[in-house]
């Protein structure tokens, strides 16, 4: 038996009732009863009868308490021949459970995301030569033959592709006993990196940032390391060497990448460095596909896989090393059912399994940022960038100066350096954050404009498409082209840019210019890899984008940037407004000059003075993060103090209210603790619900988790169409 036969489990057997977490949204483990000659331990993955259905279930830890007969209770249906979850990653998910106050049975499901992975993948038949040889040669049957002489076993399709036949020629080898069928496992998904296989050579900064690392990495044991580096400054070749030395150690590593859709840059350069890829892991896999990488990441055979932060609830079967890279980007918060921000469940899951975190980022969150300054976290500093490649010269256009022509978006200035860029053979990049084409249609002549019937959003006019869509819940209509208010035809106006209205307006200056639009709404990811390499390629001259060219690609030709809006992120009210649009605006500009061509970045803004544009400009983040923390330590904002937001929400505006003010006055009464609100949720209406938000307020060493809970549980019962949701640590605030 495994390292969980305690006397805690023998008793449990003893008893042969065991609690099972079902992947239900229920405050604990309910108890099921071991059927005579089954076996099982904490961790096993079930099958448990659940009122009419059959559900996947983990036996977990801890003695039911709750005196039931045995004989009364349903009984466990089966137990799946796969590795059970270990107790390190037991005590992951109980801890997460807990400190996002989710029940725990959600938070076990996220570990078994690969529904029908749990039986053994079956044998496959694969071919043998045997010593018996054909009546009559021919040249295919001995290239066949040839091939497969090197002791092998083959499969069929992989025979014939590999000899260059028609599998029909393998066939009639078999047949005369040419061939033997035997069984073997299937094939890995992806074959094991090689440590040794392309040693690259670090250079400059990079080789005292690889030997920092290495020192933490190889110490064993639980560290958190912060990569801190300017955008090409190699801070990924630096992290390889880490994932290198886990490997040779013998054990698993995990890559985490915020938008893993777009990276196959980042597999091909994996593979240039260890021979294969890695092992994908996101929501757009193939359930085929997921159910094997699961399968094999569970019993070892995948020894390293990149993926979105879902991956960090795959049960390895010998983690040691996980890597976030850019480590402080949004898309690491989860915020549906279980909230959590994957960054910090990396740096837990770490601590629990005691091995090495690191967290990588050329603008790091202001949280890793004080952490590191405390020295909880190594900080790992690359200041320059890798060869003769140089960061972009940066330039601010004011456009209360340079406004741009009438019913355009571009400033002459700008307008200029794509002409300039274009006319040396480069490329130009066009950035604005928003989707669509315009981002509000109203009516001239009444005023009317047009909003989503069941959110508090305006209706995106995507001119492509010939829709207006609300952002929020996908509601769609044709694009009118009468007012629904006054019946005025031809008389709406589009009113600001989005991507599309840009490329129109690029289209005017430089209609011979080859300029692509790149907007997850307009393709798919397989389109949207292709067209990345197109780029890459050089197969376009201006891109007009949103936040999806921001992220790592490397595009050689691109020596020109300009950031439409970049006031864009800095009017929401949100405290992290200013952290968000400095991350987003360096990681954009970070795009040019990547090779040893000279670059321009130009961000076009109404608030020169800004610390956010001073800083972008000077290229003195130190600056920016100074001002930035002290601001934050001053409020007593995270890190320096804690949130927890909870949004009720209802089908009317009172019961979502009454609600709120209800849980409100059931708060008890903690020194260092104190509730914002309820007020009006930034989105205040979405799909039809009204949304009210208390904001709880702690000081540092607070106990949010337990203060929140007693004001769910003392607060007003849930009725009707009433629903909470509750964030600990939310983004924004
Ligand atoms: P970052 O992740 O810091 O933005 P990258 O790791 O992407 O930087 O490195 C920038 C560029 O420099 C990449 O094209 C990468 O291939 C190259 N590079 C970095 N370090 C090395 C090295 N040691 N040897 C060869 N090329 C390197
Ligand atoms: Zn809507």
């Amino acid at each position: 038996m495994t390292e969980d036969s305690t006397d805690l489990f023998d008793d449990l057997f003893a008893r042969r009732v065991v609690p099972v977490l079902v992947p239900m949204p229920a405050p604990k483990a309910y108890s099921y009863a071991v059927p005579e000659g089954m076996a099982v331990t904490p961790g096993s993955i079930v099958q448990v009868p659940l009122g009419p259905r059959q559900v996947v279930g983990v036996v977990w830890d801890g003695v039911q308490d709750d005196a039931v007969d045995p004989k009364k209770l349903k009984a466990i249906t089966q137990v799946f021949d796969c590795p059970p979850l270990s107790r390190d990653m037991r005590t992951f998910l109980d801890w997460v459970a807990a400190y996002t106050v989710s029940p725990p049975g959600l938070v076990a499901r996220m570990a078994l995301r690969a529904p029908a992975a749990f039986d053994p993948e079956p044998m496959i038949e694969g071919l043998r030569l045997t010593d018996t040889r054909p009546e009559r040669m021919t040249p295919a049957r001995e290239r066949v033959i040839a091939t497969a002489d090197n002791g092998f076993t083959w499969t069929r399709s992989g025979l014939a592709h590999a000899a260059g036949t028609s599998s029909s020629v393998i066939d009639g080898l078999t047949a005369q006993g040419v061939f033997e069928t035997v069984f073997m496992p299937p094939p890995p998904v992806v074959a094991a990196p090689d440590p040794d296989y392309a040693e690259h050579r670090l250079e400059g900064p990079q080789k005292q940032a690889a030997l920092d690392l290495l020192e933490s990495v190889d110490a064993g044991g639980f560290s958190v390391s912060l990569i801190d580096g300017i955008t090409g400054s190699g801070k990924t070749e630096v992290y390889f060497e880490a994932i290198a030395a886990t490997l040779k150690a013998g054990k698993q590593v995990l890559i985490l990448l915020p938008e893993i859709a777009l990276t196959a840059s980042f597999m091909e350069r994996f593979q240039d460095r260890f021979g294969s890829k890695p092992a994908e892991w996101h929501s757009d896999l193939a359930p085929r596909t997921r159910e094997k990488v699961w399968r094999q990441v569970t019993e070892g055979g995948v020894r390293v896989v990149a993926g979105a932060r879902s991956a960090l609830f795959l049960p390895f079967e010998n983690l040691g090393l996980i890597v976030v890279d850019e480590e402080h980007d949004p898309a690491y918060k989860q915020e549906d059912r279980v909230f959590y921000n994957a960054r910090d469940m990396a740096v837990v899951r770490a601590r629990i399994g005691d091995f090495p975190v690191v967290l990588v980022s050329a603008t790091p969150s202001v949280e890793s940022r004080v952490n590191g300054d405390l020295g909880r976290y190594k900080p790992i500093h690359l200041p320059t960038r890798f060869g003769d490649a140089a960061l972009p010269d940066l330039g601010l256009v004011d456009m209360r100066r340079h406004p741009p022509e009438r019913g355009g978006f571009l400033s002459p200035v700008l307008l200029r350096h794509i002409g300039k860029a274009l006319e040396r053979g480069e490329q130009a990049l066009l950035f604005l954050n928003r989707r669509g084409y315009a981002p509000l249609t109203l009516c001239r002549v009444c005023g009317h404009r047009f909003q989503c019937p069941d959110c508090s959003t305006w209706l995106v006019e995507h001119r492509f498409r010939g829709q207006i869509q609300c952002h929020h819940c996908g509601y769609a209509e044709r694009t009118p082209e009468s007012c629904p208010e006054c019946g005025t035809f031809d008389h709406l106006v589009a009113c600001g840019p989005g991507v599309e209205r840009i490329a129109e307006e690029v289209d005017r200056h430089f209609p011979d210019a080859r300029t692509i639009v790149l907007s997850s709404d307009l393709m798919g990811v397989k389109r949207l890899r292709l067209e990345l390499e197109a780029i890459a390629k050089g197969e376009a001259d201006i891109v007009v984008g949103t936040q999806l060219v921001a992220k790592g690609h490397n595009f050689p030709m691109m020596t020109f940037v300009g950031i439409v809006d970049a006031d864009i992120g800095l009017a929401n009210g949100d405290p992290r407004a200013a952290e968000r649009t400095f991350q987003l605006l360096s990681q954009v500009t970070g795009r040019a000059g990547r090779t040893g061509l000279k670059s321009l970045g130009l961000l076009q803004t109404y608030q020169p003075q800004h610390p956010v544009m001073q800083a972008i400009v000077s290229g003195d983040s130190e600056a920016f993060y100074e001002r930035e923390i002290g601001e934050r330590e001053k409020a007593l904002l995270p890190p320096f103090g804690r949130l927890a937001s909870i949004i009720v929400s209802a089908d009317t505006r009172a019961d979502a209210e009454g609600h709120a003010r209800g849980l409100r006055q059931a708060a008890p009464r903690v020194s260092g603790i104190s509730i914002l609100g309820p007020a009006e949720a930034p989105l205040a209406l979405i799909r039809g619900r009204h949304r009210f938000r208390l904001l709880v307020h702690g000081r540092r060493n607070s106990d949010m988790q337990a203060f929140v809970k007693t004001m769910l549980a003392s607060g007003p019962k849930m009725r009707g169409s009433v629903s909470v949701q509750l964030d600990i640590d939310p983004q924004s605030f």
